[in-house]
């Protein structure tokens, strides 16, 4: 993506005269000036993913430490003979004790830096269009925008932070100062990632709204011409899944006239998707009565009839709908992380093959399967090797149309493809 943007705001300061209004660190007095307090030694050996731009320094690779870095730090990072690889922040409380934003050692990891690289963030979602105030986008996508630790979505007039690094959220008072001078939204709400993720980090998160007010009620979006409505208090993730956006509009343009079963369908964006796209019915399941409750809600918001919603368990109604002799023209599966780490890869491939035989009995000849993973310790290969294994056991063909990934708000780093964590593959079953 170019980097020289016009600026996204009149009032915006270019990055080389913005002067921080703030201090930028809760923790750190250091971060405004953004020049390194300590140095990081590789052990010998251990450069070259850095070479290639990777953001994550494991402890393991680290040989030792010249000077008293405290957490959230601006540190260098040099070979073992002291040579310099990049520059980022330190957290010794977390398996990846530095974080690197910089390559060269020119650049201060200063107030100014952080502005910029949020200001290119912001830039992106505009340039593929995705700025409209009434819609819904992922602005800020970790390592996929050089941001590691940072995740931002916007909703509509409200944003959602998430902060998955210690020293991103030290800098939390100047990140909101950006966002607010960019977006102008009505609110900031902090959001945890996931559970678990503050001790890995070694810090302590309080969910809430960090500045501006609350929404009344659910914040309603558009999403490719539907509406939704999204609770950003009690929602899950961020209250709505962004990064299946396009996946839906492919598998609805495949679902006209077609009977469709919606596993895991969560709010309905899939559901709705395909029943606005002419498909004969849809029966939507997820194990969440509140899911359930938000899939209901947004049919109704979209006139959308022939939807049968139903709280049951994705296993067991499997089962039952094929005892049952049902048939279906689409089955849509999308079901949460399996795999939470690599030590339960070998289990979560299990599950995904369960569902997905399943779901592929249940498929009339000629039927769409539309199958996903969100889970990043499967690999996109390792997930197409498990359908395969589907169509020996099944004695089915399956023939992929297309093999999708996030949708393009959700930019993933060629230097950390650990960011490409979804996978979502369209196949035709006969
Ligand atoms: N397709 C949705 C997102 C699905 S997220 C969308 O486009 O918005 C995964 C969903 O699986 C969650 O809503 C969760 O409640 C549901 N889920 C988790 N375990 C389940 C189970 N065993 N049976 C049914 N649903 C389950």
């Amino acid at each position: 993506m170019p980097e020289d943007n016009p600026p996204l705001s009149p009032s915006h300061d270019s990055p080389d005269t913005a002067t921080p209004a703030t201090p930028a660190s809760l923790e750190s007095p250091d971060a405004t000036a953004g020049l390194p307090v300590a140095t990081v030694f590789l052990k010998p050996k251990r450069a070259r993913p850095f070479y290639g731009r990777h953001p994550w320094v494991l402890e393991s690779a680290v040989l030792r430490i010249e000077g008293t870095p405290a957490p959230g730090d601006v540190v260098d990072l040099a070979t073992h003979n002291g040579d310099f690889v990049g520059r980022g922040l330190w957290n010794p409380d977390s398996r990846i004790r530095v974080r690197l934003y910089a390559f060269t050692a020119a650049e201060r990891l200063d107030d100014a830096f952080w502005r910029a690289r949020i200001e290119r963030a912001v830039a992106v979602r505009r340039s593929l269009h995705l700025d409209d105030r009434a819609s819904a986008a992922r602005l800020i996508n970790s390592e996929g925008d050089d941001l590691s630790g940072l995740i931002v979505d916007r909703f509509a007039d409200w944003l959602c932070v998430q902060f998955t690094a210690r020293a991103m959220h030290c800098r939390m008072d100047l990140i909101c100062d950006v966002l607010n001078d960019l977006v102008k939204p009505a609110g900031i709400l902090l959001r945890s990632a996931e559970r678990g993720l503050g001790k890995l980090e070694g810090m302590q998160i309080a969910d809430g709204l960090v500045r501006g007010r609350l929404p009344d009620g659910p914040v309603f979006i558009n999403d490719n011409g539907l509406r939704f409505g999204v609770d950003l208090a009690e929602g899950q993730k961020t209250g709505f899944y962004l990064d299946q956006r396009d996946n839906r509009q492919a598998a609805a343009r495949l679902a006209t006239g077609r009977r469709v079963l919606d596993m895991f369908c969560y709010s309905g964006g899939f559901s709705i998707a395909c029943v606005k796209a002419g498909a004969a019915s849809v029966l939507a399941v997820d194990g969440s009565a509140k899911a359930t409750a938000l899939a209901e809600a947004n049919a109704g918001l979209n006139g959308a009839a022939n939807i049968t919603v139903e709280t049951a368990d994705a296993f067991k109604k499997l089962d039952a709908l094929a005892a049952a002799g049902e048939r279906f023209g689409m089955v849509i599966l999308d079901p949460p992380k399996f795999a939470r780490s690599r030590s339960t890869h070998d289990e979560a491939l299990r599950a995904y093959h369960r569902i997905n035989r399943q779901g592929v009995d249940l498929l009339e000849t000629g039927g769409i399967l539309v199958t996903c993973s969100c889970s990043g310790a499967v690999t996109r290969d390792d997930f197409l090797m498990m359908l395969s294994g589907v169509a020996q056991r099944s004695g089915r063909s399956i023939s992929m149309l297309a093999c999708h990934g996030a949708a393009p708000d959700h930019p993933v780093s060629a230097s950390c493809l650990e960011g490409e964590y979804l996978t979502c593959v369209i196949a035709r079953v006969v």
